[in-house]
């Protein structure tokens, strides 16, 4: 019999519950789970394969369900900003201004344009009196959390008056607050023109840097802030960047077209390289193969032995695990072995079907595919399967759909044998079209069933037999 492989890997697959949390990694990818803690270090949580635990410098957020973060901006509410916005007033003595743009609760599109059209002589004062206009028309629509359209407002005033440093900044906060980090650095980098010692300019500019990731800059701008106007709020901000960049520092970095690779000091780069150029061949063959491209980068990490067991908490027959991002145990490898090899093609044919799917791909078809990709075949396990079937003991695919993690280590050897010989059937009636035809509409189906009656005009039991018959004709005659 066909023992589970030592390479076969898990996909965890998200759990849906009413009072599930979603996990939302770096790299943007979401993980349904619930009973979420956080230990500061360490992200944990539980799914219907057991409970694992994350680094928590992958983590992005965790979003509570069952408050309803739904819009982009409150997305990050469980995230406070690492430091607060300053208190700056554009343009001051303008009252008559203000009580002439907004009133009787709107905004007076007429009176600004008259504005408008009188700075258009360039005169300082009319340009001034604009930007009064508009500064108080998004304080107006902010109070009513119409974000974009106070963002237009500021725009609109920054046409006139380029080189106000108080609506930069106010510009620059709006994205901020929303997470539009590389569209809060523009307005930042006009304002270092016109203010270059400014420690509001760096302290929002560390802001920017921290909200994309990019710590050296953070905590170079939060230290230049620091020199410029020492500030507790922006000190404290600064320790945690450079805690995070120490925990970062200790994993190298290798990024091609298509993946981004972290590895610890244990991997030696030459593996790192090795198991990148494997990776990239791989990409371009399952690309042609399921006629798809993933659109984001793929994130890859190595890890040694240990490192691994204590992050995944993965079950130790399990050789690799694919949670949005492909996690590698190499420790005392220096080199990409067969075995290396085809562990990797399985893991990155996962990422291929689950961003295909969008995360909807029964774990039959996901580890048939992904063993028929890695170049296994049906051949030593034909007659035990036909044998099992023919008893009446085998479950049927329909049964594989779900999660593989409760089952035993026999009835877990029959499940990716006889996902194998299915996928392995598929391909033999109606080649890897059909493979990658189907993927396409279980992304969009109803059901499973569906998916199946309209790709192969097959339902479930037409596709056990047909898998049974295909084994017969195929290895036992
Ligand atoms: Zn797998």
């Amino acid at each position: 019999m066909h023992r589970a492989a030592p390479l076969a890997a898990l996909l965890l697959f998200a759990v849906s519950s009413a009072a599930a949390d979603t996990i939302v990694l770096k790299n943007g990818r979401r993980i349904t789970a619930s009973n979420v803690t956080d230990d500061g270090e360490h992200v944990s949580y539980e799914t219907s394969a057991g409970r694992f635990t994350l680094p928590k410098s992958i983590v992005a957020r965790v979003e509570k369900d069952q408050y309803g973060y739904t819009s982009a901006a409150a997305s990050h509410a469980g995230e406070p900003p690492p430091v607060s916005a300053p208190q700056i007033e554009p343009v001051r003595g303008y009252d008559d201004v203000a009580r002439l743009s907004v009133h009787d609760d709107s905004i007076d599109f007429a009176y600004i344009a008259r504005l408008e059209s009188d700075a258009r002589s360039g005169s300082p004062v009319a340009v001034e009196r604009v930007a009064a206009a508009h500064y108080t028309a998004a304080q107006f629509l902010l109070t009513k959390g119409e974000i974009d359209s106070a963002i237009d407002h500021y725009r609109q005033a920054l046409s006139f008056a380029p080189d106000n440093l108080g609506l930069l900044l106010n510009l620059s906060v709006l994205y901020l607050r929303q997470s539009q980090f590389s569209a809060a650095l523009d307005p930042l980098e006009r304002a270092r023109r016109v203010a270059p010692n400014s420690p509001d300019v760096a302290k929002l500019t560390g802001w920017a840097y921290y909200g994309e990731n990019k710590l050296d800059q953070a905590v170079e701008e939060w230290r230049r802030a620091e020199r410029l106007h020492p500030d507790q709020e922006v000190e404290r901000a600064l320790a945690k960047a450079e805690k995070d960049r120490a925990e970062e520092e200790s994993y190298r970095e290798g990024v091609t077209a298509h993946f981004a690779l972290k590895y610890s000091g244990m991997a030696t780069p030459d593996l790192a390289i090795g198991i990148l150029h494997v990776l990239e061949d791989d990409f371009r063959e399952i690309e042609s193969q399921l006629d798809y491209t993933p659109p984001e980068p793929i994130g890859v990490i190595l890890y040694t032995g240990q490192a691994f067991a204590d992050i995944t908490r993965a079950p130790s027959w399990a050789g690799a695990i694919n949670d949005g991002r492909i996690r590698i145990p190499v420790q005392g490898l220096s080199s990409v072995t067969s075995e290396l090899a085809r562990v990797l093609k399985h893991e990155l044919t996962h990422s291929f079907i689950a961003q295909k799917t969008r995360n909807r791909a029964p774990t039959w078809l996901q580890e048939g595919v992904a063993q028929w990709m890695e170049g296994r075949r049906s051949t030593n396990s034909a007659a035990a399967l036909v044998e099992l079937i023919g008893q009446g003991r085998a479950p049927s695919l329909e049964m594989l759909e779900g999660s593989w993690m409760a089952l035993s280590g026999n009835a877990a050897s029959f499940a990716y044998a006889y996902s194998l010989a299915a996928v392995e059937s598929i391909i033999q009636t109606g080649g890897v079209s059909d493979v990658s035809r189907l993927l396409d509409r279980i992304a969009t189906a109803q059901s499973m069933d569906a998916a199946l009656r309209e790709s192969l005009h097959a339902d479930y039991s037409d596709l056990d037999q047909q898998t049974v018959a295909y084994l017969r004709h195929e290895y036992l005659r």
